[in-house]
């Protein structure tokens, strides 16, 4: 019911999945909660059901958006203000749509109609610049009359309902209004997210017959008074009257700025108490003891590490060397070079006894770090690790083996995808867990293989650092900056699909990089043919028959094919064998193939950003300079196009993700499974209001230190409990 309300105050209508917290939620869900919880609460306060307040017939229409207690109504805020005078667009409005103008009455004509038998009145109405028309029918005069009076010709008022229209002008028919008494004239209108049949002044109305019900003691304000003075803001009691009765435009945005401190603290708070609890279990330090496996490993390494990735090593080493667990996070362009950095963690941690474990996304890249590694050290030290993969793709007497060994503690370096986080997986020696391409888990699944030991969390999705604080909250921060050195670098140009002789030159430079010893990944959106969509199959089907590269492998992958199929098809692609590899976005993370230099991306207006950013990100990795050709069919001066366009002009993917925040909304940039509630916050923005984020995370660090204030204490509860919710 609460998550009900959030979506009808909101406009996003997006599901969470498996979040771990929501403010918002949290707050409408206060009143459930408090109702299950607090068997004392009896009805009285803010738990008491609208029904008994309003009556059945105001209730059951504030029930359809989710609001069923007092305590949902109060925290059903407006989003914004109207002020009365400076009037509405008629202009906006448009057919279909449900609206609320403010206008004022031009004429009224009341009279029987033509046709049938009853009586219609019209009202014409204007905002200054278009005029509007009000119709309202009755089988008698009567009620018409009472509209007519109301509605003298010079009333301002508001208007609602579903625009219609007759013959080609726009009109709403029998629309709700509202005069608004004298008293109120020079304030702002609050506007609340509405519905049909329920528009934002019969909200505005129920709130004021509410609101007088309550007082400051049913608003236990879970900011502490000296955070207020110190940033100036208005106690709890009193932000809820401004947000609902606002005066002046002023105080109205210090309410919201006081409500934005509230959410900003309480996350922090419950960030900050979960860091100091996950810090509190002392775990097994690993010190850094000069292990003969990490040396081996380091004396047989092909190149140098940069100086990043020393820095970074170190600052790793010496977390695992303490007793308090590692909570790290390690960011790095695509191509940066993090699988040797947590590689060489790993074998410090082996060579004082523990497992580590590396979980990855795919198959296929689970796959790529076995191999990785086993080249890396080479088959004696192989042994030595006791190095094992766990996928799904296992047989059932592999995999028994595999966890047999794995519980022996035999498994010293652990390789896995979604099947680690399986119940029947015991890692009993595990020292640290590091999780590749984290963006790709749900923080819960994170969870379920790093709680309570040292964790290592990689991503190549650069997060704006205030994202990174609400959504990681107490994890350090370690960063790649550079490529390791002697990269080529990468160009990108963008064809036009509709062009043949652009697309013959297309393949014939996939021929030219294949004849240079070369290879080529041919990206799709789909597997199988639709149409206007180019498809794994079909495209490679045409490539098998092109001219241009006769004679030339052509090898397909995707997520529909086998282990072993998908297995082979990297093998003779990374062999040459296969030198053209059509793809869907399998490929799109961490899978490194070093004479890759070329990648075509067919439809690349189907992708994303950081999804196109991943994809380029598999050539260029050697010494040969890469090409990403991004082939389209979209026209210039388009959205998607803008974005390709920002793509082809940057290879910096912290420059990508800041242009990709520019072109979407903060909800979509984490994606449903790591965003938490943050993209659900009610007032604050984790990506505007990063000085309030700052100052709450700051004081909450301070606060968790002591016992908290209680209504903050509450609210944090609150929030965790959502949080379990939301888990299911
Ligand atoms: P990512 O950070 O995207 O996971 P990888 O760890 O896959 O990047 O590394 C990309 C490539 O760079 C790999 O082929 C790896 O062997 C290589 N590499 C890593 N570190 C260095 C280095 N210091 N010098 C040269 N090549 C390196
Ligand atoms: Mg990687």
């Amino acid at each position: 019911m609460a998550t009900e309300l959030v979506y009808a105050r909101g406009r996003r209508s997006s599901k969470l999945s498996s979040q771990w917290y929501s403010a918002p939620v949290r707050l409408a869900r206060k009143g459930a909660a408090v109702a299950g919880a607090v068997a004392s609460d009896d009805w009285t306060g803010m738990s008491r059901p609208l029904e008994r307040v309003l009556g059945k017939r105001s209730a059951n229409a504030l029930a359809k958006i989710g609001l069923k207690t007092v305590r949902d109504l109060v925290y059903h805020f407006p989003f914004r203000l109207a002020k009365r005078g400076e009037l509405m667009p008629i202009s906006q409005v448009t057919e279909g749509e449900s609206v609320t103008v403010i206008a004022r009455v031009l004429s009224v004509n009341l009279r029987p109609m033509n046709s049938r038998r009853g009586f219609i009145l019209t009202i014409e109405v204007t905002d200054g610049e278009n005029d509007l028309s009000l119709t309202f029918f009755a089988k008698s005069p009567r009620p018409l009359q009472y509209h007519e009076r109301r509605l003298a010709p010079g009333t301002v008022a508001t208007f609602s309902g579903t625009v219609g229209s007759y013959r080609g002008q726009l009109q709403l028919s029998h629309p709700e209004y509202d005069e608004p008494d004298s008293e109120k004239m020079g304030r702002p209108i609050p506007i609340y997210h509405a519905a049909e049949k329920l528009p934002s002044w019969k909200i505005e109305k129920a709130v004021e017959t509410v609101l007088p019900t309550l007082s400051e003691a049913d608003f236990p304000d879970p900011l502490p008074a000296a955070y207020r003075e110190a940033n100036g803001l208005p106690g709890l009691f009193e932000a809820i009257q401004i947000l609902h009765h606002p005066q002046d435009v002023d105080p109205w945005e210090r309410a919201r700025l006081r409500m934005k401190h509230q959410e900003a603290l309480v996350l922090q708070t419950a960030l900050a108490e979960r860091g100091r609890r996950a810090r509190e279990h002392a775990v097994k330090p690993y010190a850094d003891q000069g292990g003969k496996l990490l040396e081996a490993f380091d004396a047989q390494l092909p190149y140098t590490l940069t100086d990043g990735q020393r820095a970074v090593g170190r600052e790793i080493a010496a977390d695992l060397a303490r007793q308090i667990p590692m909570q790290r996070l390690l960011q790095g362009d695509v191509g940066a070079g993090k699988t040797v950095v947590a590689l060489r963690a790993m074998l410090q941690v082996i060579d004082s006894g523990g497992q580590a474990a590396l979980l990855a996304p795919t198959e296929v890249l689970a796959w790529q770090h076995l191999r990785t590694i086993e080249a890396l050290l080479g088959p004696q030290h192989v042994m030595d690790v006791g190095l094992e993969i766990l996928t799904g793709s296992l047989t059932a007497a592999t995999r028994r083996r595999t966890l047999a060994r794995i519980a022996s503690g035999q498994a010293g370096l652990i390789v896995g995808t979604h099947a680690l986080l399986s119940e029947d997986v015991q890692i009993p020696f595990l020292g640290l867990a590091v999780i590749d391409e984290q963006h790709r888990f749900g923080v819960d699944q994170r969870d379920r293989l790093a709680s309570g030991v040292h964790t290592l969390v990689m991503t190549a999705t650069p997060i704006p650092r205030t994202i990174a604080m609400s959504v990681f909250g107490d994890l350090d921060v370690s960063t790649l900056r550079e490529l390791p050195a002697g990269r080529a670098g990468i160009t990108t140009t963008i064809v036009p699909a509709a062009n043949p002789v652009w697309m013959n030159r297309v393949w014939q430079r996939a021929r030219e990089e294949v004849d240079g010893g070369g290879r080529a990944y041919v990206v799709c959106p789909r597997i199988d043919p639709e149409e206007g969509q180019a498809s794994v199959t079909e495209t490679a089907t045409n490539l098998r028959a092109d001219s241009a590269l006769a004679g030339i492998g052509i090898g397909v992958i995707h997520g529909q094919m086998g282990q072993d199929e998908k297995a082979q098809a990297m093998e003779e692609f990374a062999t040459g064998r296969v030198p053209v590899l059509v793809s869907t976005t399998v490929i799109e993370v961490g899978v490194d193939v070093r004479q890759a230099t070329l990648m075509i991306i067919m439809d690349a207006d189907r992708f994303g950003l950081s999804q196109l950013h991943q994809l380029r990100g598999r050539i260029g990795r050697g010494s040969a300079p890469g090409l990403c050709l991004a082939v389209t069919g979209v026209p210039d001066g388009t959205l998607a196009r803008a974005r390709l366009d920002a793509f082809a002009s940057t290879t910096d993917g912290f420059a990508l993700a800041e242009e990709d925040l520019r072109l979407r909304s903060e909800g979509d940039v984490l994606g449903a499974s790591q965003s938490g509630g943050v993209s659900h916050l009610q007032f604050l923005s984790v990506l505007k209001d990063m000085d309030i984020i700052e100052v709450a995370r700051t004081a909450a660090r301070h606060l968790v230190l002591e016992p908290l204030p209680p209504a903050l204490a509450d609210e944090v509860a609150l929030l965790e409990r959502a949080d379990y919710l939301e888990k299911g």
